[in-house]
């Protein structure tokens, strides 16, 4: 059977690391992704992303950003807009992250905004979703994620052709050291992909949803195996590469 969707591990280095270590990582990662053929992009903050790009230069590392902002140029001190990422070498970018939404107060509307220009500018927009634990507790992880990816249809719906990622991150797991279990995180996402269908109709059919929160070495492979993750987007561990490779090639395995 053909492959339809894509599987990805991508990296969130978030705020850590060292422009000046940013090669050094690249290079053990990529000695060490030699055996796995999944799709891997690894996002620094915006300091580091010249060396990543160099670092990456032809290898299958795709180098993506933390954010970018929804205006295009102009007086915005301290944005940092899609076409100086692309300029750069920027393939990728994470959107609408949980830490954007919580701690720098980032809504739904702004979060589909920022997919919008990434897509206008030809990046891969990582559009980040999920519940906390007081709406999991509650029994409304549905309603909430409907109410998240309801802008983001109408923005897919415009690009039909255009290449993008949905991360499926619960807020109680993401750097808490308790992944979801795969059950929980399998009956999400197949949720999620309900909604992808019956908005977008086939071209839903190439988008893929990662799982991301907590995920490391041991307990990858597990969460790999069920049949809706479409790959991990990865904090904590992300920051050694060898672990970061370990996670990829576990998503490889379970493909095999
Ligand atoms: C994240 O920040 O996207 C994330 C999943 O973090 P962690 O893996 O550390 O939970």
């Amino acid at each position: 059977m053909p492959k339809v969707r894509d599987r990805w591990a991508i990296a969130n280095w978030k705020m850590n690391l060292l422009p000046s270590q940013t090669a050094g990582y690249l290079e053990r990662l990529r000695a060490r992704l030699q055996e796995t053929q999944v799709s891997v992009a690894v996002c620094p903050p915006y300091p580091h992303l010249p060396a990543a790009t160099a670092a990456a230069a032809g290898s299958r590392i795709r180098i993506g950003a933390q954010n970018l902002s929804d205006r295009l140029q102009g007086a915005f001190t301290g944005e940092v807009s899609a076409a100086m990422l692309q300029d750069v070498g920027v393939s990728l970018v994470l959107v609408g992250h949980s830490e954007r939404r919580r701690l720098f107060g980032e809504d739904d509307a702004l979060v589909a905004a920022k997919m919008r220009v990434a897509l206008e500018h030809g990046l891969c927009p990582v559009v980040c979703v999920g519940e906390g634990l007081q709406e999991r507790k509650v029994g409304q992880t549905q309603l909430w994620l409907q109410h998240q990816l309801q802008p983001l249809w109408e923005v897919a719906q415009a690009f039909p052709q255009a290449p993008w990622l949905i991360a499926y991150e619960p807020i109680w797991a993401i750097g808490t050291g308790e992944a979801a279990t795969p059950s929980i995180a399998q009956e999400t996402i197949a949720f999620i992909r309900v909604q992808a269908e019956q908005h977008l109709g086939d071209i839903a059919a190439t988008l893929s949803i990662l799982y991301g929160g907590s995920v490391d070495p041991g307990n990858a492979s597990p969460l790999a195996l069920q049949p809706a993750i479409d790959g991990f987007l990865v904090g904590g561990a992300s920051l050694n590469p060898e672990a970061f490779a370990a996670i990829a090639e576990a998503l490889g395995a379970a493909e095999a």
